[in-house]
């Protein structure tokens, strides 16, 4: 079994700007893992602020050895050691993870979500995210938005309310808000909370800053939308300490190390009665296609990446009344862009 890492750095049509910075690129690592004539991709996302970078992934990934793997029946005990091995570096851990899934699903014929015994007809819809900018521009970006059928918007800049006024003049679709902790306290959040309420917003991401949580329980108790937990959530094992203070939680691969790890976040949140949409970071159609996988066990998804990213190597997943339709390939349902093939096949 081999192991092969890949740089590239995903380009984003439009520079993206939320309530704490402004990109127009993310570093990003695939990696491939072959086996025996079959071949799994996975992808390392990783913006600046989680602090993994080219360097770490690589020094962790160089330390991954698979020497024990017989076959698909070894995955699991595998992503454990993978785990257990250094701690931290859950971007490229969600790397190995993808790619042992999407290499488990080619061995065995099947697609990644059979695997998991996802019900396609579960798939929820999919938001596509509109950053921070002027507001007839987002206004401009909400029209192009046509394939989707809820909006997510950044929030926690200077012009919020202009910005919701301009895109609600274009469409009454559902609104996702996202404010990125971006609002000071909770009187200002409530009051912002209300007011979007009337303006299609169905739920509302991390609307204080992380550590907050008292103030965020308060906020839930308001009981105006639902609050989501995102930079005060990352793993499995912060549930205890942060479930009291939100609705639901934003599930992350990037953050929380992979499939592996995900599922058993869906089944804890579940059991503390937690709302879960599936996020993800600028990820091209390899994160983004694990993602969906996993979404019919969700009640939201945020699985935009593909139509973000002007450079993605993979084919975009097609996407049916706003929800990404599951694909039938085998593994992850990957297929290289032909511009992209020398590139991976030469890694
Ligand atoms: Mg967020």
């Amino acid at each position: 079994m081999k192991l092969s890492v890949l740089p590239f750095s995903l380009r984003l049509k439009r520079p993206f700007q939320i309530a704490n910075y402004i990109r127009s690129e993310t570093p990003v690592v695939f990696v491939k893992i072959q086996h025996e004539g079959f071949t799994g991709f996975g992808e390392a996302s990783m913006p600046p602020y989680l602090k993994e970078n080219l360097q770490t992934a690589q020094s962790f990934l160089s330390g991954v050895h698979f020497d024990d793997f017989r076959g698909p029946v070894d995955v699991n005990k595998i992503l454990g050691d993978v785990e257990k091995s250094a701690p931290g570096n859950y971007a490229a851990k969600a790397a190995v993870d993808l790619a042992l899934y999407d290499l488990w699903g080619k061995i065995s014929g099947q697609p990644v979500w059979r695997l998991l015994d996802a019900d396609p007809a579960r798939v929820p819809l999919t938001s596509f995210t509109l950053g921070i900018d002027e507001p007839d521009v987002v206004r401009q970006k909400a029209l192009e938005a046509g394939a989707f059928k809820i909006l997510k918007i950044k929030l926690g800049g200077s012009k919020d309310k202009e910005m919701i006024e301009a895109v609600h003049s274009a469409t009454d679709k559902p609104l996702f808000i996202d404010a990125n902790q971006g609002w000071a306290d909770e009187e200002q959040a409530l009051d912002m909370i209300c007011w979007l309420k009337e303006r299609g917003a169905v739920l509302i991401e991390q609307p204080l800053p992380k550590d907050r949580l008292d103030d965020s329980a308060w906020l839930k108790e308001q009981n105006i939308l639902p609050i989501i937990a995102d930079e005060s959530f990352q793993r499995l094992n912060d549930l205890p300490r942060i479930g009291y203070a939100f609705d639901g939680i934003n599930i992350k691969l990037m953050k929380c190390g992979g499939i592996h790890e995900a599922r058993r976040i869906i089944i804890q949140a579940r059991k503390l009665n937690l709302s879960i949409l599936m996020g993800s970071m600028t990820e091209s159609s390899c994160g983004i296609m694990a993602g969906a996988a996993l979404s019919p066990f969700c009640d939201w998804a945020d699985l935009d990446g593909p139509w973000l990213v002007g450079n993605n190597p993979f084919m975009a997943p097609s996407l049916s009344g706003g929800k990404i339709t599951l694909s039938e390939l085998p593994g992850l349902g990957l297929t290289l862009q032909s511009e992209s093939t020398d590139l991976f096949w030469t890694a």
